[in-house]
């Protein structure tokens, strides 16, 4: 790469967009993944408008420059990961929402924070309901392109079922303008849906229509602790064959134990599993769901269920289960899995990951979303110790391969990214691989868009 294609690019630009300076440039190398053989960007653009953005791409088509997209930086599968050479194309400046209370719609550019926009939305007593447990430091634009999950979505649904539009820059720079704030549209292919969670390999977002909801209804929570680890995920499967929950969630004794550590909440750090759970089911619908979660969490051998409906009580129990990650951090560098299995195989799952841990000597720390079988494993390893970090690999692979063989997917929200994509293959077979990989040829055939990720 030589510097003049660089300085046509800065002219293109409003004034300060292009940042070369290499402490900067190293701060966009990695996301929360922090994979370790992350490229060197030639440099980071940080767009102001779609404008911008199309003056990225078309420069990066004329020059076969790679781009890589980046919202907040919080990916967990090294999709944000920088390639040698490449743009990184930050969209965090890009910050602009309008609200529409009358049709119950957002329309946000991508670089706003998910928390941001659920602010911004209960100012009109509304509700943006996916909430990854990062949603106080994630982008809206990172949201939309894996497609994010989050704690209310066992009831509330994911990302994709709030996205009524978008504007996507594509590879050669062509701006398009996807669906709108219309609650029903079938015209043409499904292309809006397409580039939700396409992980930033398909096109870039500059822009989002969001549906919103009417702000969420008081809550009642559930915490129930377990002394073996498979009751516990029997009984998530007895709540939601009965019930939609507005939360269900789950977490092992080692992330028990982290979060008791780092939060000093007093967690019974003597159980092996505990679950926690809310409804927000009207009147006394409340009452009957939480008497019929406490059931099955009884019938499956809970040691200790209690219930409140006052909110911070509520609240900090849900926070201790949105500050895993962090606490589990503690421990030593995490592998991120984000295995996913139909409800009735949650069990073998968490049985089957306490096994590979055993198995292969590593500390793993089982978060989940239980209730949407979707689990997160947090293998701990210790880069600087070749047998734990090759007993760590191992079993960040193993746990995928335990999660296809229960018929599960190797990511239910995090995306594939650059960590798990070795294993998308067996996911997926040869001929819904070559299927993915037409539609990448057809819509980007320089591959020039997040090179290395997910296919
Ligand atoms: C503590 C913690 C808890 C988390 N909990 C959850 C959870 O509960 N549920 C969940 O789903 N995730 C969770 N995550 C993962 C992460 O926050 C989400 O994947 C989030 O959607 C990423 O948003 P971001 O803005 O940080 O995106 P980045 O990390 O910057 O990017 C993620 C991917 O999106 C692409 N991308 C970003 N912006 C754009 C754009 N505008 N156009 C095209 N492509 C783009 C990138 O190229 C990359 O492939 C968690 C992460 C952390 C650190």
């Amino acid at each position: 790469m030589t510097q003049a294609p660089l300085d046509a690019l800065i002219d293109a630009l409003p004034a300060g967009s292009v940042l070369t300076d290499p402490d900067t440039v190293a701060g966009y190398r990695h996301d929360w993944a922090r994979q370790p053989d992350a490229g060197t960007p030639l440099a980071v653009v940080r767009a102001g408008s779609s404008d911008d953005v199309q003056a990225v791409m078309r420069w990066a088509d004329a020059h076969h420059v790679p781009v890589v997209p980046r919202g907040a930086g919080t990916g967990l599968s090294g999709g944000a990961s920088a390639v040698d050479g490449a743009l990184v194309l930050s969209l965090e400046k890009m910050r602009e929402i309008t609200v529409d209370p009358t049709t119950r719609t957002a329309v946000v550019q991508p670089g706003l924070l998910n928390a941001e926009v659920k602010a911004a939305a209960a100012e009109h007593g509304l509700w943006y309901p996916p909430d990854p447990s990062s949603y106080e430091i994630c982008s809206i634009g990172g949201n939309i392109a894996t497609n994010a999950g989050g704690l209310c979505c066992v009831k509330y649904g994911v990302t994709t079922d709030y996205v009524l539009g978008l504007d996507v820059v594509l590879a050669d720079g062509t701006l398009v303008r996807l669906g709108g704030p219309r609650l029903k549209d079938v015209a043409g292919l499904s292309l809006t849906k397409l580039f939700v969670g396409s992980e930033g390999t398909l096109g870039i977002v500059t822009g989002i229509t969001v549906r919103l909801l009417p702000a969420q209804p008081p809550r009642t929570t559930m915490v129930a602790t377990f002394a073996d680890l498979g009751a516990a995920a029997d009984a998530v499967v007895a709540i939601t064959r009965q019930i939609q929950p507005a939360m269900l969630e789950f977490m092992d004794k080692v992330s028990i134990a982290a979060v008791d550590d780092y939060t000093r909440m007093g967690l019974d750090r003597e159980a092996e599993a505990m679950l926690i759970a809310q409804s927000d089911a009207p009147g006394a619908h409340c009452a009957a769901e939480l008497a019929l979660m406490v059931a099955a969490c009884e019938e499956n051998g809970a040691t200790e269920v209690f219930a409140t409906d006052d909110a911070e009580e509520g609240e900090a129990f849900t926070v201790a289960r949105r500050i895993a990650f962090q606490a589990v951090g503690e421990l030593g560098e995490l592998l991120f899995e984000d295995v996913g299995v139909p409800m009735t195989r949650l069990p073998d799952l968490v049985t089957g990951i306490a096994e590979i841990s055993a198995a292969r000597g590593v500390t793993i720390a089982v978060v989940a979303h239980a209730g949407d079988g979707n689990t997160h494993p947090l293998i701990v390893t210790d880069p600087h110790d070749p047998e734990i970090d090759r007993n760590a690999q191992l079993a960040f692979g193993e746990v995928m391969e335990l999660a296809i063989a229960l018929g599960g997917t190797i990511t239910g929200e995090h995306g594939v990214g650059r960590m798990k994509k070795d294993w998308l293959p067996d996911y997926l077979g040869p001929e819904v691989l070559e299927l993915n990989r037409k539609i990448k040829r057809a819509l980007d055939p320089k591959d020039l868009l997040n090179p290395g990720a997910m296919f």
